[in-house]
């Protein structure tokens, strides 16, 4: 129904029917705006015929007629699309009005003053919308007129004074338009209708559509409704309201009034509008009436309605109904209530939350009231979510420094690199100029739930100078200087901010145990640390899907390590550095064993390429050469053959393996090591059902896979024996790379025990798209719907999806129980999250503060599948 009446046409009509006082009108459909853009901007002659009949209808029962100079009939031409869009669109009130019927209006009411001021507005309002003179121009006339008859409030304004406004406003309108106010009622009315057709597509409507991924949309229709009388004196009102609290979702009535007003009078902020409390006391009838009315509304619709009310000397109207937005808190606690209340079902409630936006709850967030007096200096993509404040810093060195004597730091970088790993860690939030949102910046941001600003295009960092600039408004911030970043919105703030803690128990843990009930899947996290670990598990992480052992080489002591590793020149000089990482990893691996507690870890073996280990300034190079006693030239010269044109396709993951395959053993050690301490409670509490998962990445072809599983299981097992434990383990492999898709049977064949999808590598490799470059112009594969959405954010289900189809039947065909599971940045996307369940993936894996929304998301396709199924 709402696809061709509009949300407020369809609950206007359908409130008629629940015998709820609406005023009664007709609506012009959805259908008749897309005709009205067909034919060139003209209303179809068909439109208008049943509108002009429709209209006599209404007359006949009203009893008056548009235009009537003895009685007039006055109505609202108002927009109202399928999908609500608040506020971006038109709407006209008081239509019908002109020289005449307004002298009939003023004899029949009694009340000239109610009768101008309703004309004034409609001049206004029309001059404004449909004739497209300046709204200053009016509000400047109806101010000075204020002025010269000491008028406070609008509601000062005699009759007298409102008539030489009308007769201002029709001067202005005429002055700058060169046309009359139009006093044919029909004519008034149907140019209203090519207005708010228009409206559809005016700058708002359309920016409002693409940020709210609203598409697919034929347009807006238009409810013609006899006006009732908020402005007719002190027995009448207008106000909006909300069935519950629509920023904490509290059961409790909401809204704001105003007596003597009209329309939007209360959101304009011409006077101040009362709580709906104070009509309580002011009014009690007509309060209990509300409320009743307002609750049978919400149980009809089973969800909290934001409601327009106008009382009419007395008599209460319902103007609109809809389901109220509300912020992720509301929205979850009112699925909860709503369920305890027996209004909804716990399947409702489970798809009423939309996963995405339990984002808000998991992070420390901005507190709104000082959002609302800060300023916004500039806004870069929202790569992690969360909230920082802190003084600004420019190199992770001096991060680490400050954060160090306890200050709170966001670390500011033009992009950051591996290198800025331990500056990234110590910061409670970083800003980038530049990359997207699979940028460096932003995946290991959102890795350690570190609140993340990236891609701000609008700042210029200079870090000699440690100076920020933001161009477009002339700021320069200097080391040292606060500033606040809201990672949720990519919105950053001059000084510092308050911010608020997350609340995962309470109303949240009761939908996240919901939830549990429904999903099948499995929601593991993308771990490194036992820091992580321990967060994601708070989370409600059911095991470790991707532990990126990359991420282990860079912190401290060790890059020294690798670092002379990296530069040995033989075998033994190699083993001999890898000896001094190993303990360093084992300890690792031992915290992750522990703090998952029996539960899976899936440790990746190294990934990177060894070039991003090495220093890249010339400082940095001389600091190092001093400190291996090696000299500079053979350091860059090391560099130099280190050196890719393409390293994302380069020397890396199991490549670097098969050429030193000393790396893995080392880390197959370190792992089994870890599991055997862990199993025996050496150096830290016992765990039972250790089960490490061993995966080798960037697999391609089989023998790769043979080759270096042969070497760890040789190890793993040896060491196994030795320690009389009966320790389980698994060797499977990421599918990242296409041709490993292509030939799953065959890697399964060679043992591979579980797949994990590498869905980053995987859409770069199949979709032939550079995760660091394409952010560059993905926005506009996006815009251009060639792309429905960003491909490194929802996975391309027809294309990437189809490779994943292929490996899971090729890899189940040889082993039907093979575990699979998704560790790339999507495993916490929803629509991801519901391919995964559908294609019978064993578990999703994501960063720890995206385990709820895997969670609730994974509940939700099942919800989904069973109604489907039903049908
Ligand atoms: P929006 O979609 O922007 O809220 P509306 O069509 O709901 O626009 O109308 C704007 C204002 O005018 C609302 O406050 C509404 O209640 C009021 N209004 C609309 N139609 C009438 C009417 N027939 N009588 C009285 N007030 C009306
Ligand atoms: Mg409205
Ligand atoms: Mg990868």
């Amino acid at each position: 129904m709402k696809e061709i009446l509009g949300g407020k046409g369809a609950n206007l009509a359908e409130m008629r029917t629940l015998g709820i006082n609406v005023p009664p009108g007709f609506t012009i459909s959805t259908e008749a705006c897309r005709l009205y853009y067909e034919e060139g901007k003209k209303i179809n002659a068909e439109v208008k015929k049943q509108a002009d009949v429709k209209l006599a209808e209404l007359e006949k029962k009203m009893g008056k007629k548009l235009g009537d100079a003895n009685d007039p009939l006055l109505v609202s031409v108002r927009s109202g699309a399928a999908a609500s869009m608040p506020g971006m669109m038109d709407t006209i009130l008081n239509l019908g009005l002109n020289d005449k019927s307004i002298i009939g209006l003023a004899e029949k009411t009694g009340n000239a003053r109610f009768a101008w001021d309703s004309y004034r507005r409609l001049i206004q309002m029309f001059g404004d919308v449909v004739m497209e003179v300046e709204h200053s121009e009016f509000e400047h006339i109806l101010e000075t007129v204020k002025d010269t008859k000491g008028a406070k409030f609008d509601t000062d304004l005699t009759a007298e004074d409102l008539k030489e406004i009308v007769t201002q406003y029709k001067a202005i309108i005429k002055k700058v338009k060169g046309v009359d106010f139009p006093q044919d009622p029909i004519k008034q009315m149907y140019m209203a209708v090519n207005a708010v057709f228009n409206s559809w597509n005016n700058y708002r409507a359309i920016r409002y559509r693409e940020i709210n991924n609203i598409k697919g949309l034929i347009g807006t229709a238009i409810n013609i409704q006899a006006m009732v009388f908020g402005n007719l004196g002190d027995d009448s009102g207008t106000g909006v309201c909300f069935t519950r609290n629509p920023s904490t979702g509290e059961a409790k009535f909401y809204g704001e009034y105003l007596m003597n007003a009209q329309g939007e009078d209360v959101v304009a902020g011409i006077r101040t509008p009362l709580a709906v409390s104070a009509l309580e006391k002011q009014n009690p009838k007509i309060y209990k009436e509300l409320v009743t009315v307002c609750n049978k509304v919400e149980k009809h619709y089973k969800d909290m309605q934001d409601m327009e009310f106008t009382i009419q000397q007395g008599k209460l109207y319902i103007l609109q109904a809809r389901s109220g937005k509300r912020t992720a808190a509301a929205a979850v606690r009112i699925a909860v209530d709503m369920v305890k209340e027996k209004a909804i079902t716990l399947e409702t409630a489970i798809l009423r939350i939309d996963p995405n936006q339990l984002n808000q709850l998991l992070h420390k967030q901005l507190d709104p009231i000082s959002v609302n007096k800060a300023e916004v200096i500039t806004q870069g993509l929202p790569a992690s979510p969360g909230a920082a404040v802190g003084e600004i810093v420019f190199t992770a060195v001096e991060a680490s420094e400050k954060a160090k004597k306890g200050l709170d730091v966001i670390l500011v970088r033009t992009e950051t690199s591996p290198e800025d790993i331990d500056g990234m860690h110590c910061s409670k939030g970083i800003l980038t100029a530049r990359g997207g949102m699979t940028s460096h910046a932003a995946v290991v941001a959102r890795g350690m739930g570190t609140c993340c600003v990236a891609g701000c295009s609008d700042i210029i960092i200079d870090e000699k100078a440690k100076t920020l600039t933001i161009k477009t408004k002339g700021i320069t911030l200097k080391s040292g200087d606060s500033i606040s970043l809201d990672g949720s919105t990519g919105k950053v703030y001059e000084g510092k901010l308050n911010t608020q803690d997350p609340e995962l128990s309470g109303y949240f843990g009761t939908l996240m145990s919901w939830s549990d009930k429904f999903r099948k899947i499995g929601v593991r996290t993308n771990a490194d640390t036992p820091h992580d670990a321990e967060v994601a598990k708070k989370f409600g992480a059911e095991g470790i899907g991707l532990c990126r052992t990359e991420h282990m080489f860079f912190e401290g002591e060790r890059i020294k390590a690798v670092r002379e590793m990296i530069l040995a020149s033989d075998l033994e000089a190699r083993k001999k550095a890898l000896a001094k990482i190993y303990p360093y990893q084992k300890g690792d691996f031992a915290g992750l064993f522990r703090v998952m507690e029996g539960n899976a870890v899936t440790i990746r073996l190294l990934d990177a390429p060894l070039h991003e280990f090495l220093p890249k300034e010339k400082k940095d190079i001389e600091e190092l050469s001093k400190e291996m006693g090696v000299d500079v030239k053979t350091l860059n010269a090391k560099i130099e053959d280190l050196h890719e044109f393409n390293p994302m396709l380069g020397h890396r993951g199991c490549r670097l393996a098969i050429t030193y395959p000393e790396i893995y053993d080392m880390q197959a050690e370190a792992i089994i090591d870890a599991a055997i301490e862990v199993t025996k409670g050496v150096g830290g509490k016992k765990v039972k059902g250790v089960v490490p998962e061993i995966m080798i990445p960037i697999i391609a072809t089989t023998k790769e896979f043979t080759i270096l599983k042969n070497r760890i299981v040789e190890i793993v097992d040896r060491k196994i024996k030795a320690s009389k434990l009966k320790i389980t383990y698994k060797i499977g492999t990421m599918i990242e790379v296409p041709r490993a898709a292509l030939i799953a049977d065959k890697i399964v064949e060679a043992g591979a025990e579980f797949f994990s999808f590498g869905t980053n590598d995987l859409t770069q490799m199949g979709v032939g798209l550079s995760r660091d470059d394409a952010g560059k112009f993905l926005k506009e594969y996006v815009a251009q719907d060639i792309f429905a959405n960003d491909p490194f954010e929802v996975l391309d289900q027809e294309g990437v999806g189809e490779l994943i189809r292929i490996a899971i039947k090729k890899g189940r065909g040889i082993k039907k129980d093979l575990k699979i599971g998704i560790c790339g940045e999507h495993g916490g996307e929803p629509k991801t999250v519901e391919f995964c369940h559908r294609e019978g993936f064993t578990y999703v894996s994501c960063s720890p503060f995206r385990v709820p929304i895997a969670r609730l998301a994974a509940a939700q396709a099942v919800v989904r599948e069973k109604a489907k199924a039903k049908k």
